[in-house]
């Protein structure tokens, strides 16, 4: 088979990609490693008409393209739904974001006091040489403050003790949060900044398809292919390599059956996590590639979906979970994503999600041990009776979070240094495609500059420059052309 371009991965950039380029009638073919399901990390899984949405997929973008493209491909199908979510820590559900009133209320007065009084010994005692997360926020909040809200939820998603993250993540995140204004705030006295306005306004709501974000791209996969486009499921590229005369690519798919197809491409998209891309191009021959290759971490992350008789608990779309009792971080309700999400309205549906390490206990561990654990953790916070639980099933997603480590950017530029003359037709893009944290936006961003670069035959379009969107829902306003740089706690050197 020939193509002109060939792509790997079906997610979001990879469908960005093929859906511009067919469009504009271009020859594409898809390899996609999962045998049933487009989307990758932004995929919904159907388990018994119940869905669920690996991470709770927020659609909101400040750049007015995607907005658009969304819009395109959506039409009536794309809601407008309201956002809430909220902390549970100690039996109690506290705003979020925090607001000092509530929060100090819900506490209760004796724990109110010692964070009073632990936030005042911050003031007289500071660390001085702040360089860690804990520092910073123990300085601004106080220790017990610091406990509470701070450190057991930022522990179980990084998988890193706050001890060993740089303050400047905490600084650039919780910029403008003040304790002490926000106390005077809570009894009506002194005035909200403009800057808390806007993120009061803006945090409110978000885009969400009807059927969650896989629907989004199931139709651009039919779109896809309706515009002449090739979609080869259950696939993935064993070998790749380059034509030393004409330099067009040769690739070896090989499907679930292990059965070879051929696929000679004169453009190469590949979303694949680098350190894969490195594998098929066995560019691990080279030693330097090979140690930055294996170089470049991942954090993984589990869901498992529960599904329980009778109405739901509480009407967040999520809840963060801050007690360090148990292992869940956070819990989805997917009826309030949209109620469609759950196909019998007498029922709930929760996704309890786990973050882990492929290879540490909680990955390894059985389906049926999962679920017995989350069916344990949340009848232990009360927010479910596990005899109200009818089904279950655990969904896996490897390489969920690319690591922003010190060596992660010295890492991806060895690599695309080292492979520099091959990449001029072969285009690295979305999220572990380029080693970057980004959303769905961003992805689709590089997907829609690469496909651009493709049909003008230039490299005009630097993906690289494309940054990820900042303090992403939580801040700026929906296509306003503009995506930021997006916030990632690193490790102290
Ligand atoms: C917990 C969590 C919450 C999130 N919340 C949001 C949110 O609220 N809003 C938002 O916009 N974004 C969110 N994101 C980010 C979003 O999921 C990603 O930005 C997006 O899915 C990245 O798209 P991608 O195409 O680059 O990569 P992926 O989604 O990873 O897709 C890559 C695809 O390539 C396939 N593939 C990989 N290697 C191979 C291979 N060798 N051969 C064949 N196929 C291969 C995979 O199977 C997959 O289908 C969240 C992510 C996580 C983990």
């Amino acid at each position: 088979m020939h193509v002109e371009t060939l792509i790997i991965g079906a997610g979001p950039a990879g469908l960005t990609t093929a859906y511009e380029l067919t469009k504009a009638g271009r020859s594409v073919a898809m390899v996609e490693r999962d045998t049933f399901y487009v989307g990758g990390i932004s995929r919904t899984v159907n388990y018994k008409g119940y869905r669920f949405d690996i991470g709770g997929h927020r659609f909101f973008s400040k750049s007015a393209e995607v907005e658009a493209w969304w819009t395109e491909i959506m039409g009536d199908e794309m809601l407008q739904r309201p956002r809430s979510s909220r902390i549970y820590y100690n039996s109690k559900l506290f705003d979020y974001p925090l607001r000092a009133g509530d929060a100090l209320s819900k506490l209760g007065p004796v724990e109110a006091l010692r964070c009073v009084l632990s936030y005042g010994w911050a003031q007289l005692r500071p660390y001085k040489n702040v360089v860690s997360f804990e520092q910073w926020v123990v300085n601004n909040f106080g220790r017990r403050l610091f406990q509470i809200f701070f450190k057991t939820y930022t522990e179980k998603v990084w998988g890193m003790d706050c001890n060993d993250i740089s303050a400047d993540w905490a600084a650039q995140r919780i910029k403008g949060l003040n304790l002490y204004q926000a106390i005077i705030q809570s009894f009506g006295l002194g005035k909200p900044k403009a800057h808390d306005d806007v993120i009061k306004t803006l945090i409110n709501s978000f885009r969400y398809p009807r059927l969650g974000p896989g629907q989004m791209w199931e139709r651009t996969r039919d779109k896809i292919v309706a515009q002449g486009g090739k979609v080869m499921m259950g696939s993935t590229v064993t070998t790749i390599s380059q034509h030393h005369g004409t330099g067009q690519w040769v690739a070896i798919v090989t499907d679930a059956h292990g059965k070879e197809t051929k696929v000679t491409a004169d453009h190469v998209v590949s979303t694949a996590a680098i350190n894969e891309l490195v594998k098929m191009l066995g560019a691990d021959n080279d030693a330097a590639v090979a140690a930055a290759s294996k170089g470049l971490r991942y954090r993984d992350f589990l869901i498992i979906g529960l599904i329980t008789r009778g109405k739901e608990s509480f009407d967040d779309n999520w809840i963060y979970i801050h007690d360090p009792s148990v292992k869940v971080g956070r819990i989805q309700n997917f009826k309030s994503w949209s109620p469609d999400m759950v196909p019998d309205p007498d029922t709930a549906c929760y996704g309890m999600e786990y973050f882990c390490n492929a290879g540490d206990d909680t990955w390894d561990m059985a389906d049926a041990d999962l679920i017995a654990r989350a069916k344990f953790e949340i009848g232990k916070l009360g927010l479910a009776n596990p005899d109200d639980i009818v089904d279950a099933s655990v969904v896996r997603q490897p390489k969920a979070y690319p690591v922003y480590d010190d060596t992660y950017k010295i890492n991806v530029d060895t690599i695309t240094e080292g492979l520099a003359e091959q990449f001029k037709n072969m285009h690295l893009a979305g999220r572990n495609g380029m080693h970057k944290y980004n959303n769905q936006d961003h992805a689709m961003m590089t997907g829609i500059l690469t496909a651009k670069n493709i049909i003008a035959g230039t490299e005009a379009h630097d993906v690289w420059t494309v940054n990820e969107d900042a303090e992403y829902h939580e801040g700026g306003q929906a296509g306003a052309d503009k995506i930021e740089e997006r916030l990632v706690p690193r490790r102290i050197a």
